[in-house]
């Protein structure tokens, strides 16, 4: 038997200082997981940790110094920016607990989880479910992956996102609600994870609408920042 038309190649993301690809497998995020986000979404600050997923042909692959494009995306009139910390998952597995999170940890990039606010607020107030504003084509813009022990302190490593050279977002990672290690043992507990696995962590407050033209840098210390210009 062929395939009747030929299947699409991997997702895969460049591991800097290596010639080795990450093929990516799914793509998990984590809703309001700063508490000043939280709080700017209308909520506590304070809840159990809630996940929500992206296609991984989704990611827009930014390399070193350059500034790639990003296309505006349809249907919204408020596309919103979120800059995050992603972990990529190199070892699988179920119900890993915190203590062990570390060993299935390969490496660390810089994304987005661009999002088209006023598509997600609509299907929220209905009780829908966000795909329409979360898991759209060009959603999940990213880095090339650094190594974790490469990555250096990344648990205090500052996280900022700035548009057109003005700062619109800044935290450090020792802000997350739930941490990585944490994160990774409430995600496992619902889904087996697999070598490939991308989470994306969780935004900082400051999240803001984006326009056609507008150019975004976004860092983390330690990581290979990434750049776009929206189309
Ligand atoms: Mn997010």
């Amino acid at each position: 038997m062929d395939y009747i038309f030929p299947p699409s190649a991997p997702v895969a993301i460049p591991v800097t200082g290596t010639t080795g690809l990450f093929p990516v497998h799914r793509i998990y995020c984590v809703g309001r997981n700063y508490e000043d986000h939280a709080k700017e979404m209308g909520h506590t600050g304070r809840e159990a940790p809630f996940f929500f997923m992206k296609p991984a042909d989704a990611v827009v692959l930014v390399g070193p110094g350059e500034t790639a494009p990003l296309p505006y995306p349809s249907l919204t009139s408020n596309l919103h920016h979120e800059v995050e910390l992603v972990v990529a998952i190199g070892k699988g597995g179920q119900n890993i607990r915190a203590q062990d999170a570390n060993e299935h940890i390969f490496g660390y990039a810089v994304g987005l989880d661009m999002t088209r606010r006023d598509l997600q607020g609509d299907m929220k107030k209905q009780g829908r479910p966000w795909c329409i504003g979360k898991a759209f084509d060009a959603s999940a813009p990213i880095g090339h992956i650094t190594l974790a022990q490469q990555a250096g302190d990344i648990v205090n490593a500052e996280i900022s996102l700035s548009v057109n050279g003005t700062e619109r977002q800044r935290s450090t990672v020792a802000s997350l609600i739930w941490n990585i290690a944490e994160t990774i043992e409430q995600l496992s507990a619902a889904w087996a994870l697999q070598p490939g696995d991308l989470i994306y962590t969780g935004t900082p407050a400051g999240v803001g609408a984006v326009v056609s033209g507008d150019l975004l840098a976004a860092h983390i210390t330690g990581l290979e920042s990434i750049t776009l210009r929206l189309s």
